[in-house]
């Protein structure tokens, strides 16, 4: 079936048809066997991190019992053994979001540090006085930072494509902002805030007619539509495991091979030399040039059943049962007419990060009355400051869904925000 940029299956019927059954997936969540407060959990802060599921904890449990070794270092069975079960990590991530070749996918610690591998191995290297970086009004910290420092080092300036009104780019001022010295566009294809499904690869074919590089973040994509590295034609790509059932510790920087061979390493010490002597050291092929010291095997190992969990749901699946729950989602609040959304009002065009405020209440005390209740979201600038002050805002309250998600945990949303103002006294 043919995608569109933000990920719906052309012909897609509405979801109820989408195959996700969230009641039997909440079954292989042992977290949802808890209570919180006395309540049942209903857990709305996947933007931040999802629940694991059996599988995953599995994989970990067996990994430390049965195969614990260090990885490319050992010739014992263990030692063969992990260093098989990572490498084959790497070639399921690689299959998952189409790069040519497992070799290159760099596991870092997250997101966070596969970003910042870029800025300091590929930015310092590539980035002068009078070069032009660019960026969005609605990159996560991680996506704004290291290019904010990077301009700041090297007397390069950044700029931002910004957003209109309805919390979407503007791209008509893309081409103006594009210039020979522009060497790399960085853009989210979702906002952790708005939700946003940013058309990178329309993004990228701008960019590279001027000649520059694009790096998307993908950590909200990557968990929730089906990404093709190769059809966006990224230089660069980056999420996290821990926001699509994979253990914390673990993030993925796909770039182009011929990128990395280029780049001088980030960390430096045991793994990523071929050889070393007293004087002089030369470096191992990439990914492995890019991973000194020992990974986060366990992590990695585990990983491979968060993919395999959601190949067997299917992409297009998870992102069918989105669009219809966030649908619902953006119904339901629309009821309450003190609260506020932020972003697309079109669920095609946007993810299932749900910001909003209420014009009497404090998204803090929001949260609380929520948890007290058993119901967990978000509130605060969620990393994002700079946007969050753009919209007017010091903090927003953030519901955030995934597979295991449902009508009835959004009814509890909606339930407790509706306490909230009768606990407060504005009803
Ligand atoms: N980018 C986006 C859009 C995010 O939502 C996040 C996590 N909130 C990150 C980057 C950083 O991810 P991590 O903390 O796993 O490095």
């Amino acid at each position: 079936m043919r995608k569109t940029d933000n990920g719906r299956s052309i012909g897609a019927k509405c979801a109820a048809s989408s195959g996700i059954d969230p009641a039997e997936i909440k079954r292989d969540f042992p977290i949802f066997e808890r209570k919180i407060h006395g309540h049942r959990l209903v857990y709305l802060d996947n933007a931040a991190t999802t629940q694991k599921p059996e599988q995953v904890l599995a994989a970990l449990n067996s990994y430390y019992r049965y195969h614990n070794a260090n990885v490319h270092r050992g010739l014992h069975t263990l030692a063969e053994e992990a260093t098989l079960a990572y490498e084959l990590t790497r070639k399921k991530v690689a299959e998952f979001i189409g790069a040519r070749a497992p070799e290159e996918i760099v596991f870092t610690r997250n997101a966070t540090e596969a970003i910042n591998l870029v800025a300091y191995s590929w930015g310092r290297a590539n980035i002068g006085p009078g070069d032009r970086l660019v960026v969005t009004q609605m990159e996560h910290h991680a996506n704004l930072v290291p290019w904010i420092v990077l301009a700041e080092r090297t007397g390069a300036e950044l700029k931002y494509i910004p957003i209109d009104g309805n919390g979407e780019l503007d791209l008509e001022t893309l081409p103006k902002l594009l210039t020979p010295n522009t060497k790399l566009v960085a853009v989210t294809q979702m906002s952790n805030v708005l939700g946003t499904i940013n058309p990178v690869r329309q993004i990228g074919q701008l960019a590279r007619q001027t000649g520059a590089l694009l790096l998307v973040d993908g950590a909200q994509a990557v968990p929730h539509l089906p990404v093709d590295v190769a059809d966006i034609d990224a230089d660069f790509y980056v999420f996290s495991a821990h926001k699509m059932l994979g253990p914390t510790g673990v993030g993925i920087l796909y770039a182009k091979f011929s990128l990395l061979e280029s780049m001088e390493p980030y960390n430096l010490g045991g793994e990523m030399i071929s050889r070393v002597s007293f004087e002089s050291v030369e470096w191992n092929q990439p990914p492995h040039k890019f991973e000194a010291g020992t990974p986060d095997i366990a992590g990695v190992v585990a990983f491979a059943a968060a993919l395999d969990y959601l190949k067997r749901l299917g992409l297009e699946a998870v992102r069918d049962h989105e669009i219809e729950l966030t649908e619902y989602t953006l119904n339901r609040l629309s009821e309450l007419k003190h609260i506020k959304v932020f972003g697309p009002t079109d669920p095609t065009r946007r993810g299932a990060a749900i910001s909003f405020v209420d014009d009497k209440i404090h998204p803090h005390d929001l949260a609380s009355v929520l948890d007290s209740r058993g119901v967990a979201i978000r509130a605060g600038h969620h990393c994002a400051q700079p946007l969050t002050n753009l919209l007017g805002q010091i903090s927003t309250a953030r519901a955030s869904l995934y597979i295991y998600n449902d009508r009835e945990d959004v009814d509890e949303l909606v339930e407790g925000l509706i306490a909230a103002r009768r606990f407060f006294g504005y009803v």
